[in-house]
């Protein structure tokens, strides 16, 4: 099959319109600004290309000048997409894209006129899309597998045209915009296509899996305090547990509010909201790196922990009543105290299972409760005090 311009130039303009009316699609689910962004530089390009047909009827000023210029629009909307996408905040001094665009007009017919536009063009493509590459650099959060993939793809579309807009000055190159002769026109035009297809997949792509991750994290979350729920914590515990041996022991503590059902009796369940959120947000303040924690349901919270000591789990449990107790008796007046219960095991063997650990640590908590409330049981279920008790 011959790739002359107006092949080349037919199968960008089925590409770009495929990829503009795929983003608007996805726009109208996801309702993400950039996707809109995107979904416009395409549909421009699909303008642009199908009017740089005309220049082979002799239709200069539509098919030369209007179709590049609609070609830096588009990458405009790109950059546009781009900073949308990434949270960023694009100076001013970008509208100088389009007085310099404007400049252009002004230039006066001739053979270097060719070299000219195309060299300037060139640049401006390249400036745009270089910057989208780099506003997509991985910065503190970590990028997506899509965002990667766009930034490199914008990189090397950036960069080639770059060395066009340098080919454009080579002496004895031989570019003819009107007629669309020279090998770096034939070139782009391949390029073009091809640009077209990466970009807007890798485009989707970032959009895809940032929507993804989302909804991945929201089904994690307890959706009042944000902690993990108990799905997402039998995912991530065995990581953990898989990790105790006996000079690294584990373990898990279940808290359970006392009297909780006062707060909401006496103050409304909007209170009893709050004050859940308030112990999520003790629990996480207080969390050592590397634990877990989860809102198993109702007013029950779980803390897992790896390399701790005995002391170091009473601390942790003192903390916590301390702090709940102090926060309650100051905000309600009720009839008995608002307080902490907490069940917890030490161990230094793997458990069967989180249920199964859970399950002790409720025996724990049972115990805990039976003997007044407001209190810790500590069962220490490591190998040292099995020896203990053995030697005694
Ligand atoms: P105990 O001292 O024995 O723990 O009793 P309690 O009053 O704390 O009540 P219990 O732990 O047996 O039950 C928890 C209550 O928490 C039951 C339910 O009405 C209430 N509850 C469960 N989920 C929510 C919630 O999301 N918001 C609010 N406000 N209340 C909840
Ligand atoms: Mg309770």
């Amino acid at each position: 099959m011959a790739l002359d311009p107006p092949t080349m130039l037919t199968i960008t303009v089925a590409l770009a319109a495929a990829a503009a009316l795929y983003l608007a699609v996805e726009w109208r689910s996801v309702r993400e600004r950039s996707l809109l962004y995107w979904s416009a530089g395409f549909a421009t390009i699909t303008v642009g290309s199908t009017l740089a047909l005309l220049r082979m009827s002799g239709h200069l000023l539509v098919g030369i000048w209007f179709a590049n210029g609609l070609l830096v629009l588009a990458h405009t909307f790109f950059l546009l997409g781009v900073a949308r996408f990434t949270e960023a905040r694009l100076s001013r001094r970008w509208w100088l894209i389009a007085v310099v665009w404007s400049a252009l007009l002004l230039l006066p017919d001739g053979p270097q006129w060719s070299k000219l536009m195309l060299m300037a063009n060139s640049l401006l493509v390249a400036l745009l899309s270089l910057r989208a590459s780099y506003l997509l650099r991985p910065h503190g959060k970590s990028l997506s597998v899509g965002a990667v993939q766009l930034r490199y793809v914008l990189l090397v579309h950036g960069a080639f045209y770059l060395a066009k807009a340098m080919t454009a000055v080579a002496p004895g190159a031989l570019i003819d915009l009107a007629a669309f002769r020279g090998e770096i026109i034939q070139i782009s035009l391949v390029e073009g296509a091809m640009a077209v297809m990466l970009i807007a997949l890798s485009m989707t792509g970032s959009e895809r899996y940032r929507r993804e991750k989302r909804i991945a994290r929201l089904a994690a979350r307890d959706p009042l305090t944000a902690l993990y729920n108990r799905r997402a914590l039998e995912v991530r515990a065995p990581r953990l547990l898989e990790d105790v041996s006996l000079t690294r022991p584990g373990a898990l503590l279940l808290i359970d509010i006392d009297n909780f059902k006062l707060i909401n009796d006496l103050f409304g369940h909007v209170a009893g909201d709050r004050l859940l959120v308030t112990l999520s947000e003790m629990i996480r303040s207080a969390l050592p790196e590397g634990a877990l924690a989860a809102r198993l349901g109702g007013d029950e919270f779980v803390i897992l922990l790896s390399d701790v000591r005995q002391e170091r789990v009473e601390a942790l449990g003192a903390t916590l009543r301390d702090q709940f107790h102090q926060s309650t008796s100051q905000t309600f007046n009720t009839p008995a105290p608002v307080t902490l219960s907490i069940g917890a095991n030490l161990f230094d063997q793997p458990p069967a299972s989180l249920a199964a650990l859970i399950e002790q640590g409720d025996a724990a908590l049972y115990d805990s409760k039976r003997g007044g409330r407001d209190s810790i049981r500590l069962v220490d279920r490591t190998q040292s005090v099995g020896e203990q008790a053995l030697s005694r």
